[in-house]
């Protein structure tokens, strides 16, 4: 990979792995042993604030075009970030996706957000080096998973507030975030068209952590059930503007969050797959010694080589998806071709890892394993691999998206 690298970004590339090989993958070590997420006072959290480090500022461009009267270089955010995101998760996604910082809630702040709330959401939460703060995104429910226009969480206008109701699950960081942007509908009849952001914070009466899930991957990473019952959020938390007219503006700006987290998730099931298929090389490079002579020995190198040319090619899309994004291009097709094909390539790379290392792949301390575990639920977040393939089919036809 790193061939293929100028200097700046091999220089970054060279601290993340330092990064990830001294704290991230003793800390989701630690969460494998205790079976819970990574709690908020780990030392990670604390020694990643001293670093003054902020993953989530190379999460991703705005997808929009640079003036062409203001002629600037292209920018190199997203194609930092999807090199990032590979590299973490090679030494532990879940401690990556647990690193202080507003995650997944970043993106709808920075599109729709006004000078005033970027600052109350952004940056103000995220000042103090001595305390670890998480913002987190919340559309999915327990009715409405891939199909958003489900979403049944609702917020009705009181003056100068809303009052939210409804359920939310399976959210990253939900419990330990200081915020949370929550999709709830101003109109359940409308549709998507009825979806609103609003930026709901810790501690308002009513809002509330109904759970915290025990999950098969991904252990270091907390994953939290959220109720909000008649919670008043006030109107200066929405983000967007409330008037119909402007059709579609929430569901737009989920949307456009996905175009640029996509290509990072896949880029993180490369890393996850790589991080198995490099354990998976070693082992049987110590196995066949010099020479692989028995047919066994001969196929099992086959698959380990069809495994990396799907890893890398996995890889290749997600650069080219995050390329458009810094050259200010549209890459929704891009992301969903990378969201659709890096998981199934990272999960065969899992498996094949699994069958080379023959009964030694089971074993909890050959890290082999729990790339196995944590894999899968790339094909699931972000989109399910059933449903980018629905998104592409209609966007490659000409059909218009719904
Ligand atoms: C670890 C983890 C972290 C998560 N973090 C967040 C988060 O931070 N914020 C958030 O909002 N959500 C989060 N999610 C939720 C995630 O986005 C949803 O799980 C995902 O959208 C799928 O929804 P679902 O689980 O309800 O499955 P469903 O949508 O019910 O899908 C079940 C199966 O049916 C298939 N399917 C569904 N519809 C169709 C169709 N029309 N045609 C063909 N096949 C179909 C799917 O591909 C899938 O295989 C997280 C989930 C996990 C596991």
């Amino acid at each position: 990979m790193e061939t293929k690298l100028d200097t700046g970004f091999k220089n970054i590339l060279n601290l993340l792995r330092s990064f990830g090989k001294n704290y991230l993958r003793p800390a989701g070590l630690d969460a494998e042993r205790s079976g819970e997420p990574l709690p908020v006072d780990h030392k990670l959290f604390m020694d990643f604030n001293k670093l003054g480090w902020s993953f989530s500022n190379l999460g991703g461009s705005r997808n929009k075009k640079q003036p062409s009267d203001k002629p600037k270089g292209p920018r190199r955010t997203s194609r930092m970030s999807v090199l990032a995101a590979e590299e973490l998760a090679f030494w532990d996604q879940g401690a990556a996706m647990s690193l202080p910082g507003p995650g997944l809630g970043g993106p709808p702040v920075s599109l729709l957000g006004t000078p005033e709330q970027k600052e109350r959401f952004l940056y103000a939460p995220f000042k103090d080096k001595s305390k670890p703060a998480w913002g987190a995104y919340a559309t999915t429910e327990p009715g409405a998973g891939s199909d958003v226009a489900r979403i049944r969480c609702t917020a009705v206008r009181d003056g100068e507030h809303y009052i939210l109701n409804g359920e939310k699950m399976y959210i990253t960081n939900g419990a330990r975030a200081s915020w949370v942007v929550i999709f709830a509908s101003i109109d359940l009849e409308a549709g998507r068209s009825g979806h609103r952001p609003f930026v709901v914070e810790k501690g308002t009466p009513g809002f509330s952590v109904s759970r915290i899930e025990k999950k098969m991957g991904l252990t270091s990473s907390e994953t939290a059930g959220l109720s909000l019952e008649d919670c008043r959020v006030p109107v200066a938390n929405l983000l967007g503007q409330e008037k119909k007219s402007d059709k579609n503006q929430g569901f737009k700006a989920a949307m456009a969050t996905f175009d640029q987290t996509r290509p990072l998730v896949a880029a993180m099931s490369v890393g996850i797959g790589r991080c198995a298929w490099e354990r998976a090389r070693d082992i049987a490079k110590e196995a066949f010694g010099k020479t692989p002579h028995s047919s066994k020995e001969i196929l099992m190198l086959q698959r380990l080589a069809e495994a990396r040319r799907q890893l890398d090619a996995a890889r290749l899309l997600c650069w080219e998806a995050a390329w458009k994004l810094d050259h200010g291009e549209n890459n929704t097709k891009e992301a969903s071709m990378s969201k659709i094909f890096a998981p199934r390539a990272g999960m065969f790379a899992t498996q094949v890892a699994m069958d080379i290392a023959s009964l030694a792949g089971v074993r909890q301390d050959m890290i082999i394993e729990k790339c196995f575990r944590d894999e899968k639920i790339f094909d699931i977040f972000e989109g399910t691999g059933e449903i980018q393939r629905i998104v592409l089919a209609r966007r490659l036809l000409g059909f218009p998206s719904r």
